[in-house]
């Protein structure tokens, strides 16, 4: 694909591209098939790791158990956007949104389709953020996760589309979305092109609120660069889990900036509640209940 090509028209053969993949599944299936991949490349890693917190010593199947928190200290291990999701909405009921991205190299790298590629087999994922609608205690809901396993979950163009495409589906469908956000910011690797995402992401932020939709941001840890400074600070809730690092700029390029020493526990969640960035810490064990209470708050008709 050349460069020209993404800024013509799409060519739209189908009248509603937002409509859920495999549509005429039932509810009861399990998630998708590329969630066994994810589960795979898990299994086939060591038996168990080490809490860069308090250093114990955890049998990964003990982990996995508390949702990738570490039983002893509750530090926030990364979690795959699936096995997020499977912890997160009621069974059975994730569809993925139909938003598929060809492969575009705008700075013509040569190893950049090589390196998606592996990853995509790697992860399971097609990018760095997965997309799809759920019932959450019976809510309806658009739901965006966000990996930083793929490439730091930097915002590339299929990044951008994907985000972009979910909450225009949510303003069609009238339902709330809510996005689960891990990044390193813009990615490097599609030049200025990544940049443009935070604005066309922005953009359609601003068209949901301005309809009256209900944006509900989750950060997660790392939410940096490029994806702090357009969508995952534009919710009307802003939530976040413990000690997630949030900022824009990485501490020590500020220092030298500044030419100051930093507070502690600068750009930790804690930090930022306390300065009014994010609304409430919510631990992973309890953003499911979370998440619904919000839901239904802000419900107009009920289930
Ligand atoms: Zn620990």
């Amino acid at each position: 694909m050349k460069i020209s090509d993404l800024f013509k028209k799409k060519e739209t053969g189908n009248d509603d591209a937002y409509e859920p993949e495999n549509k005429d599944e039932a509810l009861g299936e399990p998630v998708a098939s590329d969630e066994l991949k994810a589960e795979k490349a898990e299994k086939s890693e060591e038996e168990t790791t080490v809490c860069p917190k308090c250093k114990q010593v955890f049998d990964k199947t003990i982990l996995k158990e508390n949702l990738n928190v570490c039983p002893a200290c509750g530090y926030h291990f990364v979690i795959s956007p699936e096995r997020r999701v499977r912890n997160l909405v009621d069974q059975g009921s994730f569809k993925p949104l139909k938003c598929k991205v060809p492969f575009v190299n705008p700075l013509e790298n040569p190893e950049y389709e090589e390196k998606i590629t592996s990853l995509q087999e790697k992860t399971g994922l097609e990018e760095a953020v997965y997309t799809g609608v759920a019932k959450i205690d019976g809510y309806e809901t658009v739901i965006c996760v966000m990996s930083s396993k793929f490439l730091m979950g930097s915002m590339g163009i299929a990044v951008g589309e994907k985000v972009t495409n979910a909450f225009e589906y949510a303003d069609k469908k009238k339902l709330p979305i809510i996005v689960f956000t891990a990044s390193g910011g813009a990615r490097m690797q599609e030049g200025i092109l990544s940049l443009m995402q935070m604005a066309k992401t922005s953009a359609a932020v601003e068209k949901f609120s301005k309809h009256g939709g209900l944006y509900i941001s989750v950060l997660t840890h790392p939410t940096t660069g490029g994806v702090t400074a357009s969508f995952a600070t534009l919710g009307d809730i802003t939530l976040a889990e413990p000690e997630a690092l949030i900022g824009f700029a990485g501490p020590r390029v500020i220092e030298q900036t500044i030419g100051q020493k930093l507070p502690d526990g600068f750009q930790r969640s804690e930090f930022m509640v306390e300065h009014g960035f994010v609304d409430q810490i919510v631990p992973r064990n309890k953003m499911r209940e979370t998440l619904a209470l919000l839901l239904r708050l802000h419900s107009k008709r009920g289930k």
